[in-house]
C-alpha cells in the first residue's frame, strides 16, 4: 500500500507508528464481505467499534483521563480516519461515527461531564450523538423550534430532531434547544440528554442510499426533563445561551474530519487502480507500463502536493 501521506513531515514517528497499528487492525477485522453483510442488515458493528475502542482509536487524541488515547495532536485522529476509511469505507465510517460529536462534550464540558460520560464511548460500550437539525431547521439552525424552559433546578424541553446519527444506539448525546427563543441563535443552549429518560422517544429511520451501518434516527422530546447540571458547560453563567457559537466552533473541527474521509475513500481508490494496474496484462504487458496509465497514476498523487508536501 503506498504510504505517501508518511512524506508529509508533520506526520511524526508516533503518528507512523500509529498508522501501522490502524492498518494492521483493519486489515485483519475488515473485509468487503463482512461490510455487504452489515449493510445489508443495517445493523452497526458493535464488535469491530469494541476492538477499537481496546485500541485506543476511537479518540487518538483525547487525553487517556476520559479514555483517549492521549496524543497531543489532532492529527492523530487524521491518521485513524484515513487508515480505517482507506481500509473498508463502510465499516472504517461507521467506527469512526460511533463517537460522533463527543469532542464537543470534551471542548466545552464541564470536568465532571468529561469524567461520566467520555469514557464509555472511547472503550466502545456506548456511541453518542449530537442533535441540531429538526425538519424545518437544516443548514439554518440560527432558530429552533426545539425550546427548553427552566424551572426551578432543571429544564422542560419540548420538540423534535431529525437525521441524528447514532440516535438509536445512543445512551446520551447532545442536543441544541432554544432557551430564550426570543433571542434566536444567541439564545441557544446544548443539553446532555439521556435516551432512556421519561419523554424521550427515538424512531429510527432506514433503508438510507448507503453508509447503511451508521444507524440515523429520530428523536422526539415531549416535556423531558432535564437537570441543570446537565446543560454543557455547566449550569446559569456558563453553559447557558452559548449552545450555537459552541457548535459552530466544533464543526470547523469536524469539516476536517468529513474532508479526511473523501481523502480515506480517495486513497482506497488510488491503491486499487494501482494493484489493477500491476495485476492485468494486454498487448503482453501490464497495463502500468504504459506512458498513460502512468501519467493518470502519478498525475493523482501529484494532486496532494498543495497540501505540503
Ligand atoms: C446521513 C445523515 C446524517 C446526519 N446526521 C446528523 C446529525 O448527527 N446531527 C444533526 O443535527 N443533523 C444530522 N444530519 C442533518 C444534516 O445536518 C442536514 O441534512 C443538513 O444540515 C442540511 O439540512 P437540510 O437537509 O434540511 O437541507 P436544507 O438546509 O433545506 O438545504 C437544502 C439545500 O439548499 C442548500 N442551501 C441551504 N442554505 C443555503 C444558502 N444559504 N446558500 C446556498 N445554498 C443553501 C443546501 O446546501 C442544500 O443543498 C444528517 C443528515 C444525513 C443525511
Amino acid at each position: 500500500m503506498t504510504d505517501i501521506l508518511d512524506l508529509f513531515p508533520q506526520y511524526t514517528e508516533e503518528l507512523k507508528l500509529l498508522r501501522k497499528t490502524t492498518r494492521e487492525f483493519a486489515q485483519r477485522n475488515f473485509s468487503p464481505e463482512l461490510a455487504r453483510e452489515y449493510e445489508k442488515k443495517e445493523e452497526f458493528p458493535w464488535d469491530l467499534y469494541k476492538k477499537a475502542g481496546e485500541l485506543g482509536l476511537l479518540a487518538p487524541s483525547i487525553p487517556t483521563d476520559y479514555g483517549g488515547g492521549g496524543f497531543s495532536t489532532y492529527l492523530a485522529d487524521i491518521v485513524v480516519t484515513e487508515e480505517l476509511v482507506r481500509a473498508e469505507p463502510t465499516l472504517g465510517l461507521a467506527i469512526m461515527a460511533g463517537p460522533f460529536t463527543s469532542h464537543m462534550l470534551y471542548f466545552f464540558g464541564t470536568e465532571e461531564q468529561r469524567k461520566k460520560y467520555l469514557p464509555p464511548i472511547y472503550k466502545g460500550e456506548n456511541t453518542f450523538f449530537g442533535a441540531y437539525t429538526e425538519p424545518e431547521h437544516g443548514t439554518d439552525i440560527t432558530q429552533l423550534n426545539t425550546v427548553a424552559e427552566k424551572k426551578g433546578d432543571k429544564y422542560i424541553i419540548k420538540g423534535m430532531k431529525t437525521f441524528i446519527t447514532n440516535a438509536p444506539t445512543a445512551k446520551y448525546g447532545l442536543l441544541l434547544a432554544q432557551t430564550e427563543p426570543e433571542k434566536r441563535h444567541r439564545g441557544q443552549t446544548l443539553f446532555i440528554i439521556h435516551t432512556d429518560w421519561p419523554g424521550v422517544t427515538i424512531r429510527r429511520l432506514t433503508g438510507k442510499m448507503g453508509q447503511r451501518t451508521i444507524p440515523v434516527g429520530e428523536i422526539y422530546l415531549d416535556n423531558v426533563e432535564v437537570p441543570a447540571e446537565n446543560v454543557l458547560g455547566g449550569g446559569e453563567d456558563k453553559g447557558r445561551n452559548q449552545g450555537f457559537y459552541w457548535t459552530l466552533a466544533y464543526f470547523n473541527v469536524s469539516r476536517i474530519g468529513v474532508a479526511t474521509l473523501g481523502l480515506g475513500i480517495a486513497l482506497a481508490a488510488f491503491d486499487k487502480a494501482l494493484e489493477y494496474s500491476q495485476k492485468r496484462t494486454q498487448f503482453g504487458q501490464q497495463l502500468v507500463n504504459f506512458e498513460i496509465i502512468q501519467e493518470k497514476l502519478a498525475g493523482w498523487l501529484c494532486t496532494l502536493r498543495p497540501l505540503g508536501h
